[in-house]
């Protein structure tokens, strides 16, 4: 895994611009192009929200752990997702339907 390149210069985006990106569109910080996130990569990290929900619930009830350990393993499973996310952002120069 690394970050994503920028489709119209090749400039390497830094993690710290892509930690918190929510929108659909990027611009990039040299050519001011903006590019929009691929509809697979947007798939992929929802995949992996959900994989994590269901590994995380399941956990829980096979380990039967108590109510705080839950909420603790919990918030660092999020940190950790969000810490991953700009790693899992592919871009594609036009906006693209899902489906
Ligand atoms: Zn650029």
């Amino acid at each position: 895994m690394r970050l994503p390149d920028c489709l119209f210069c090749g400039r390497s985006f830094r993690y710290k611009e892509l930690l918190f990106f929510m929108g659909s569109a990027k611009q990039c910080p040299r050519c001011k192009n903006r590019q929009y996130i691929s509809p697979d990569s947007r798939l992929r990290g929802a995949l992996y929200s959900f994989f994590f929900v269901v590994l995380f619930s399941l956990g829980a009830f096979f380990i039967n752990a108590s109510p705080s350990l839950y909420f603790i393993s919990g918030f660092f499973i999020l940190i950790g997702a969000i810490a991953a996310s700009p790693l899992l952002i592919r871009f594609t120069r036009k906006e693209e339907p899902l489906f």
